[in-house]
């Protein structure tokens, strides 16, 4: 490659993995499997590595996780909650023990084996043994304070044992197996999208602004590290451990010291072999310097600690026969062939289907119904093929071919130069179709509560739609119609999908399924351009020139707007009062779960536009004050509302005060 090249690649693979992150980190919603995140992540370290001159201080492989979301106080981090460098082998895991030693000048090293828990780090802060403040890592500087949903976990402590002055300690939010599984099956029952993996199922519901909604979910934590601590002397983690569980926190269990690193890595692959039986979810080991003198010699880099490594595991494996080959066709008309499998157990659930990429994918790895196949899941979305078992073959495998034609609408399918992907192009295929309502009602974009797959396919079926624009058409009377719907679900779908209007700019171009266009494309072309409008206007050059967007981004968006399709699409989303436009105010949750009255007159905001504030922003409001009323927003001559709202203690704010709020100030 020429340094030209290098540096394409480079920028290329920064801006996917951020868009990887900000999926998996601030949406929660990870749109790869973190083994393809980990593989591309080793690559651009390596590329970086060797090509210095093209570091740069916003790379990813220089920052610590997620962002702070908008809805939650910011907690700024006394002491920086970083991250662990990752091994993914013995021989790694022996270098970094070589660098260990040889910057301590020492032969052997003590080390505690600890499980690496799969879920979310946060920080808890004690002042005098009471629980003060809990927030999550954030980028590592900076996280949210999400101390009411903490509050919420039955094994966090709000009163140690002991009285300690002050004390900050790290742990591990996580879902256990069981509460992910119910879960998953309460959002399908509800037509809600499922969590990917209990990792992003804790993650999304730690960062709900309504704590209810956290308690509902059955979460839990390992506290695995102090932090910062006053009050008391501690020499090595083995014994800070030791100190964690007596003063009444859940610590993880099975942590063990050993006498250098041979020892230590048996019991990782112990750990390893042993982590199927777990009822949570692990994915990796973490081997950590035991003597905190050593820790303060070995130090830290911007973003690890020097001391510590995460030996990761290797995607779990399974044996099992591929009984069948059949077609998905995506929102984008992309024809994915996938095994049926015999049901097989792999890392804690059954799986009987995978995914087999593409044809060249068939081919290469020459894979054939019949065949006995190696699936792998890594903690991933869907698992997927990885090899055939050649020698188990009995002779009677066939051989699998794409069809000409699309499976569900007969167009003849086309496959473009240099892709590997097959394509049906019939944009009224009823597939995709399908797919991308689904994509369109999905949570980061347009958030249709309750509009889940099987009543889309309903809707489709009965002819009352025939694209997303037709969702905001339907009437009560139309919904009611359908199986298992009765007048209160009913007239709640009709509100989601009105409420869903004001989302915004970002949220409907991302909703639009635009080839390439991820959410965090949507955001920044709707920042620049304000309004759909401009957006169709700009031309391929402006469009390239904007950071983050590249050629081929430029280049499908102009493909996209001049379909008369898409636009006779946009003019419909007009009419029907959808919202094109972006302001920063629109479509945030920032006042989700909240709920406001009204009251005397506001300074300079109408009611009904103090309202349509609110609301815009995720908030509810109330003709009456009750218990359950979070702000009573109090202007001249307000009457029996405030008396009622100061007698309940209700908060009280004035127009100012709710501004500030919808700011986040
Ligand atoms: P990490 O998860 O690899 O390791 C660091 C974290 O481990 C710490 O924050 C800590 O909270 C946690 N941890 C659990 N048990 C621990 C223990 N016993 N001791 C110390 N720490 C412990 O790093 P990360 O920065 O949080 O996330 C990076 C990983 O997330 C990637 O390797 C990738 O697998 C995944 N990811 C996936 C996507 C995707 O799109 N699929 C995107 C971004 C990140």
């Amino acid at each position: 490659m020429t340094k030209e090249q290098i540096k394409d690649k480079i920028e290329e693979l920064r801006k996917t993995l951020t868009q990887y992150g900000y999926e998996y980190y601030v949406l929660d919603t990870p749109t790869v499997s973190d083994f393809e995140y980990d593989a591309k992540m080793r690559e651009l370290i390596e590329l970086e590595n060797e090509n210095p001159e093209f570091n740069s201080p916003d790379s990813p492989t220089q920052r610590v996780g997620g962002e702070v979301s908008e809805g939650f106080a910011e907690v700024t981090h006394t002491v920086q909650m970083q991250s662990l460098a990752d091994v993914f082998s013995k021989e790694e895991l022996f270098e970094f023990d070589e660098r260990v030693r040889s910057a301590l000048g020492v032969d052997s090293v003590e080390y505690v084996t600890e499980m690496k828990i799969d879920g979310l780090s946060v920080s808890l802060e004690y002042e005098n043994g009471l629980f003060t403040r809990g927030s999550t890592r954030g980028n590592g500087f900076v996280g949210e304070d999400i101390t009411q949903n903490l509050k919420t976990i039955q094994s966090i402590p709000l009163k140690l044992n002991e009285a300690i002055p002050y004390l900050e300690v790290r742990g591990e939010v996580y879902m256990p197996q069981k509460s992910f599984i119910k879960l998953n099956e309460q959002r399908e029952a509800s037509g809600q999208p499922l969590f990917a993996n209990p990792r992003n199922a804790a993650a999304g519901s730690l960062r709900q602004l309504d704590s209810k909604i956290a308690a509902e979910r059955k979460l839990d934590i390992f506290v695995f590290n102090v932090q910062r601590v006053e009050g008391k002397e501690l020499t090595n983690h083995r014994q800070s451990l030791d100190w964690l569980a007596d003063l009444g926190f859940k610590i993880i269990p099975g942590n063990q010291t050993f006498d250098g690193i041979s020892a230590a890595y048996q019991e990782v692959q112990r750990i390893g072999e042993n982590r199927g039986n777990l009822t949570f979810d692990i994915d990796g080991s973490v081997i950590k310097v035991n003597s905190f003198a050593q820790r303060e010699i070995l130090g830290t880099t911007s973003k690890t600690p020097k001391w510590a490594a995460a030996y990761k595991f290797p995607a779990e494996q399974q044996k099992t026969k591929l009984l069948d080959v059949v077609l998905q066709v995506g929102r984008t008309g992309v024809v994915t062939p996938n095994a049926v499998l015999e049901p097989v157990r792999i890392a804690g659930s059954t799986v009987s289907r995978a995914t087999l990429h593409n044809i060249d994918n068939i081919k290469s790895k020459d894979i054939r119904i019949g065949d006995t196949v190696v699936i792998e899941k890594a903690g991933d979305i869907i698992p997927a093929v990885v090899k055939v078992i050649k020698e188990d073959r009995c002779g009677t495998e066939v051989e699998f071919n794409m069809p000409e034609n699309c499976p569900v609408c007969g167009e003849k399918l086309i496959r473009e130069d240099g892709e590997a992907a097959v394509r049906c192009t019939n944009s009224n295929c009823p597939a995709q179709q399908l797919r991308s309502i689904i994509h369109f009602v999905s949570k980061p974009a347009m958030d249709i509560d309750g509009l889940g797959a099987s009543i889309i396919e309903q809707l489709l079926d009965e002819k009352l739609i025939a694209d997303s624009a037709d969702l905001y058409r339907l009437k009560y009377d139309d919904i009611i119609k359908l199986d298992r719907f009765a007048e209160k679900s009913a007239m709640n779908l009709i509100n989601s999908i009105s409420e869903s209007k004001s989302r915004g700019l970002d949220r409907l171009l991302f909703g639009l399924g635009i080839r390439m266009i991820g959410s965090r494309a949507a955001k920044i072309l709707a920042e620049r351009y304000g309004n759909i409008d401009a957006l169709m206007a700009a031309t391929r050059e402006e469009l390239s020139d904007i950071p983050e967007i590249g050629e081929k981004m430029s280049e499908s968006i102009v493909e996209y707007f001049k379909q008369d399709k898409s636009r006779e699409l946009v003019n419909r989303f007009k009419e029907l009062s959808v919202s094109t436009e972006y302001t920063s105010t629109v479509a945030s949750d920032i006042l989700s779960g909240k709920t406001f009255v009204l009251t005397g007159t506001l300074p300079t905001l109408k009611r009904s536009e103090a309202k349509s504030m609110i609301e815009s922003n995720g908030g509810k409001v109330s003709g009456s004050v009750s218990k359950k009323t979070d702000y009573v927003v109090a202007g001249e001559e307000a009457g029996s509302k405030l008396d009622k709202a100061n007698a309940l203690g209700i908060t009280v704010i004035t127009e100012e005060e709710l501004i500030k709020l919808l700011n986040n100030e």
